[in-house]
């Protein structure tokens, strides 16, 4: 398939650049699923479309990357408000998650892929179980992912290694390359030192990367302190985890020995606002992050601790929270913020060609209508893009080349059947917990 994107705005998007820049009157022309060309019309090569897309005077940017969520928490969301993690773990969500079936957990992924789409996301990376229900729902609707399957140990024995172990040697590099696999220890404090220095083993065997929650919560880190005499990254370090490709959800309460450690190694820090502050964890310093050189890519988490799976917000808070606790203006960029949404999550995906609209690179990328009012008039492109945007106004969502979300529409899912099923799964779910515990009363 040959694809022409005509009458449009363009952003190639960022790596380390200062400043956003924007084309006007661009095209984009996309062969398989490669972009071929990306800049001025004026400068465009001839080319011969079977398609043909008017983006109507839209802004054509690369597509989000949420790195760390747990997408079939879709089924939970709403669940356990007003709990602290600990207690938000125990009491609501893992008694539900206990009753999991392949099938819900297929309904919970198709649920937010759906969503994720429908806010112009185009990779994710999850850690979650029932992990092939997860990679089925990827393989089907066309999404690009990074997918783990959560290993927790707290008897020594690693007994969830081998399926973590088995679901990457499966499913890496498989449908097109557009599922990746990592080995994902929940955190320091649901792994044992056994299982982790055999993940640390694995990782560099099967040479994929390894995702895991870090530093989250003060209790976290105290806990780790009492039972290793270490901070988590210190800890992981010691295990030589962190010279491997990492990718590290929260690290809300790193110290300043934490973040040149992360930055010195080239870690990779998922920022994840909203489920920080839902859940009272805490607000991650991500000025100084940024300052010492580390990689800071951003995620939602997961929904029950967020409510949705719409980037834009974290996109936007990425730089509030900074400037509200530094009380200075001038802390992280647009094009910071734009590049932990884009570039440095696609690379802590193991790609060097996802993230930007650039000749030769892979074609992730939204559409974004800016006949909305909350983006008119326009006068900054910059800061209407990360402040302005809301992420309803995307009205068009590519993967690898193909067209999955637009104007409303799911090319490869039944919209109202997934949002039946979503609903349907997570009312079962419910009911099957009550009887458990009623069983055990
Ligand atoms: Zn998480």
């Amino acid at each position: 398939m040959r694809t022409r994107i005509q009458n449009i705005i363009m952003t190639p998007g960022v790596r380390e650049e200062k400043h956003i820049s924007f084309v006007n009157d661009a095209e984009i022309h996309i062969h398989g699923n490669r972009i071929v060309y990306a800049g001025k019309k004026e400068c465009a090569p001839a080319f011969e479309a079977d398609q043909v897309i008017n983006g109507g005077g839209a802004l054509a940017m690369p597509g989000l990357c949420n790195m760390h969520t747990h997408t079939p928490m879709t089924l939970l969301r709403n669940v356990g408000s007003d709990l602290d993690l600990n207690n938000w773990l125990h009491q609501a969500i893992f008694p539900l998650e206990a009753c999991l079936t392949d099938e819900a957990v297929r309904a919970g992924t198709d649920l937010g892929i759906m969503e994720m789409l429908s806010f112009g996301t185009t990779s994710f990376c999850d850690m979650y179980m029932h992990m092939d229900a997860v990679a089925e729902g990827v393989l089907h609707s066309g999404m690009r992912a990074l997918l783990g399957h959560g290993i927790v140990d707290f008897d020594g024995s690693c007994a969830d290694l081998e399926p973590g172990i088995a679901f990457a040697k499966k499913w890496h590099k498989a449908a097109n390359d557009r599922i990746r696999v990592s080995l994902a220890p929940h955190s320091e404090g649901a792994t044992t030192p056994e299982v982790l220095q055999k993940v640390e083993q694995w990782a560099g065997k099967l040479k994929i990367a390894i995702h895991t929650h870090v530093s989250e919560t003060q209790f976290d880190v105290n806990g780790c302190i009492k039972r290793h005499g270490m901070t988590p990254p210190q800890y992981l370090d010691s295990l030589g985890l962190l010279s491997h490709p990492i990718v590290a959800a929260h690290c809300v309460w790193f110290t300043d020995k934490d973040i040149a450690l992360f930055a010195k190694r080239g870690c990779t820090i998922v920022h994840n606002p909203i489920s920080n502050l839902k859940l009272a964890s805490g607000i991650a310093p991500v000025h100084k992050m940024l300052q010492a050189g580390c990689k800071v890519a951003i995620g939602t988490d997961g929904v029950a601790s967020n409510n949705n799976l719409n980037l834009w917000e974290e996109m936007k808070l990425m730089p509030l929270l900074q400037k509200g606790t530094m009380l200075d203006p001038k802390v992280v960029s647009p094009a910071q913020c734009l590049a932990a949404a884009t570039t440095v999550g696609a690379e802590a995906m193991g790609y060097v060609d996802l993230g930007l609209l650039k000749e030769g690179y892979l074609a992730d990328l939204i559409l974004l209508d800016l006949n909305q009012p909350s983006v008119v008039p326009v006068n900054d492109m910059e800061n209407n893009l990360i402040y302005a945007t809301l992420g309803s106004h995307v009205k068009l969502t590519m993967v690898d080349g193909k067209v999955l979300y637009q104007n409303g529409q799911f090319t490869t899912l039944d919209g109202k059947a997934v949002l039946a099923r979503g609903a349907r799964a997570a009312q079962e779910l419910a009911e099957k917990a009550i009887a458990k515990a009623a069983e055990n009363v």
